[in-house]
């Protein structure tokens, strides 16, 4: 018996990086696994699923809309006929620039696509939640989240209002059964990153700073996810998890 056999999670944000690993662990734990992603190659993350025998559906979602969530919720329960849990991680990483360079387009993004799009999501699955009498929600902020960096003033914002949306939807929703939990992952090598990975200059200033050496892999970040997800996690709520090989440690 694995940790979801029998249930259905939907997981935004998985044609690349942390969202990809994550939906490929819930689906090697027994779960069906709803994609949302703008990009198609989600559709690869699904017959990856699918060729190791697990249940995986993709349909293409842009998450600024919150009518393509309501219809992603739809399709989980349509397809599956479940949904016990939902990993809200789609973003973006806007090009690095100083506050007073950013464009009005590169705000509106993150704002769009880091924070509403989270918004969006746990709107439509609250809804459904509230149905059924529970369930569980992990948000993807980062360690932007908790502390700044220079040049990523509207990233680090919304990162810091995911963990800030985590809390108030926890204290709203305790008593329906809804947990709402925040992961805040330090440097991943995934596409949105992979600029600063193939950099020795950055790299080399980076893992200076950070007490593991190194960035971590998408498959380091999963396993924190499923756990948030479980029934393991039955008293963990408005919780934002750090994930960051001690990066914010000293
Ligand atoms: P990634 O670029 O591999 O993944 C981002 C995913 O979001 C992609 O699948 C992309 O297609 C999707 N996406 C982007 N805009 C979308 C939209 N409008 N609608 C639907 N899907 C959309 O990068 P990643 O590093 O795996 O990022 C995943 C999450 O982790 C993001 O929220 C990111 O901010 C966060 N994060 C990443 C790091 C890191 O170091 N990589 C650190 C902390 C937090």
């Amino acid at each position: 018996m694995m940790r979801f056999d029998g249930k259905a999670v939907l997981v935004t944000g998985a044609a690349t990086g942390i969202g990809r690993a994550t939906a490929l662990a819930f689906a090697r734990e027994g779960a069906s696994v709803m994609i949302g992603d703008i990009d198609e190659r989600a559709d690869e993350t699904v017959a990856l699923i699918l060729s190791e025998g697990g249940r995986a559906a993709f349909r293409k979602t842009d998450v600024r809309r919150a009518a393509d969530l309501d219809e992603l919720v739809a399709q989980c329960l349509d397809r599956f006929g479940r949904m016990d849990a939902a990993f809200n991680n789609a973003g973006v990483l806007p090009p690095q620039r100083p506050i007073h360079e950013v464009p009005e387009d590169e705000l509106d993004l993150a704002i769009d696509v880091d924070f509403k799009g989270v918004f969006f999501a746990m709107q439509a699955e609250i809804r459904h939640f509230l149905k059924v009498g529970g369930g569980a929600i992990v948000n993807t902020a980062s360690v932007g989240a908790l502390i700044a960096d220079p040049n990523m003033s509207a990233y680090c914002a919304m990162k810091h209002a995911v963990s800030g949306l985590t809390k108030a939807a926890a204290v709203e929703y305790a008593q329906a059964g809804i947990r709402v939990n925040a992961i805040a992952p330090g440097f991943v090598v995934t596409p949105m990153t992979q600029h600063w990975a193939d950099s020795n200059e950055f790299t080399q200033m980076f893992f200076a700073q950070n007490i593991s050496g190194r960035a971590a892999r998408p498959e380091e970040i999963a396993p924190t996810v499923l756990h948030l997800c479980s029934d393991g996690a039955s008293f963990i709520n408005g919780a934002t998890f750090t994930i960051d090989g001690g990066q914010t440690a000293h």
